[in-house]
């Protein structure tokens, strides 16, 4: 399919299957104007993450990098009532935007944003899970360790999801030094031939790795 006709055919997805309501639209702008990078997932990226969480039942979640909470809040919306989102942030202006709108969203009870750097705070949420789920899209140099993490974290039969399984098109690079680079081939190498996992990365915008725990 032509450049321009595969662009129409993701609008017309987004639009039918993944309209954003007044509070997501808003959190955009509310990114963008914070002067935040607009790195958020894509509105279908949000729906494909509700359908997936609902597909494993999921009620209890993992989110590396909750940037301005718009993620959070498509997955928590794909919770039961009594499910519980844990969102890690390190920045802490960012994880103050993400609360704000989350309780707009009235998912407060539902979702929890805590600061700090990914390794301490997950070592210490080992405690709490196991997890049905994870999703990575914190900083990319760690999703090697992410991933260890959550193949000792989440349940057999959950699901481990990444944001950014492309890296902007740089994951084909041959002879990279980009930490983040190498960090995300390294993962991808992992997540596609280590027995524990099934896995594919699904060609979103910048691609979306999906790996069920076997
Ligand atoms: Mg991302």
């Amino acid at each position: 399919m032509e450049q321009g006709k595969r662009e129409a055919c993701e609008r017309y997805v987004a639009e039918l299957f993944a309209p954003e309501d007044e509070i997501l639209a808003e959190l955009r702008l509310a990114i963008r104007r914070a002067g935040l990078p607009e790195i958020q997932i894509s509105a279908d990226e949000g729906k494909l993450l509700q359908v997936l969480l609902q597909a494993i039942g999921a009620r209890l979640v993992i989110e590396l990098g909750t940037l301005g909470g718009y993620s959070a809040i498509w997955m928590a919306r794909a919770l039961p009532s009594d499910g519980r989102l844990i969102t890690i942030e390190k920045e802490a202006d960012r994880a103050e935007l993400a609360r704000d709108f989350i309780a707009r969203a009235g998912l407060a009870e539902r979702v929890e944003v805590r600061v700090g750097d990914a390794l301490p705070l997950l070592e210490q949420l080992a405690a709490e899970g196991p997890f049905d789920a994870a999703f990575i899209d914190a900083d990319k140099a760690g999703y090697p360790s992410y991933l260890e993490w959550c193949a000792g974290n989440v349940r057999s039969g959950g699901l481990v999801i990444a944001d950014n399984a492309f890296k902007g098109g740089r994951v084909l690079e041959g002879d990279t030094q980009d930490p983040g680079v190498i960090g995300i081939q390294e993962f991808n190498r992992r997540v596609a031939r280590d027995a524990r996992f099934t896995s594919i990365v699904v060609p979103t915008r910048d691609g979306v790795a999906i790996a069920l725990v076997n």
